[in-house]
């Protein structure tokens, strides 16, 4: 058994459109190698950071808690002459005795990304009406939303706001 550390560049599109792994930024590993009867049982950990922006209000995700991804996985890597007996072509062959990561850290990291990110867990989103972050201003507002089928009648109204 051998415990590996080992930090790589990631490679290009390593995650999912709205929230990724910076291509070339440190993807760090740390692993566990077991031999065993069939080939090497790869055990580990890979943590790496991400950039991608909120789904609600599109702003940059800088929290912490949410701009980076640690993954766990664990894989058999078997020797090609025990693969070539499995009819399945899914599974792991060690090449020239050398495990690829990557197929795995692919997999993993995009199981973990959130399918929509957010630059905080209450994020209130834009404005639907002008685009605001609402975040920044939270008091603000248009008055009560315009029921469609209304429009017509208060487009004849004065506009609200603009009373004295
Ligand atoms: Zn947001
Ligand atoms: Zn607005």
């Amino acid at each position: 058994m051998r415990q590996v550390t080992r930090t790589v560049p990631a490679p290009a599109d390593l995650g999912i459109e709205v929230l990724r792994v910076p291509e070339g930024s440190p993807v760090e590993f740390d692993l566990r190698l077991e031999a065993v009867m069939e080939g090497v049982l790869v055990t580990g950990t890979a943590h790496a950071g991400l950039e991608g922006e909120c789904g609600r209000c599109l702003e940059p995700i800088t929290d912490p808690q949410s701009n980076q991804v640690e993954v766990r996985f664990q894989e058999l890597f078997v020797y090609p002459e025990h693969a070539i007996s499995e009819e399945d072509d899914e599974v792991s062959t060690l090449e020239n005795d050398l495990i690829d990561l990557e197929p795995l850290l692919r997999d993993a990291v995009v199981l973990a990304l959130p399918f929509q990110p957010l630059c905080s867990d209450d994020c209130p989103g834009l404005c639907p009406e002008c685009g605001v972050r609402l975040a920044e201003q939270p008091e603000h507002t248009h008055g009560e939303p315009v029921d469609p089928r209304w429009a017509g009648l208060a487009a004849l109204q004065q506009d609200p706001d603009a009373a004295p």
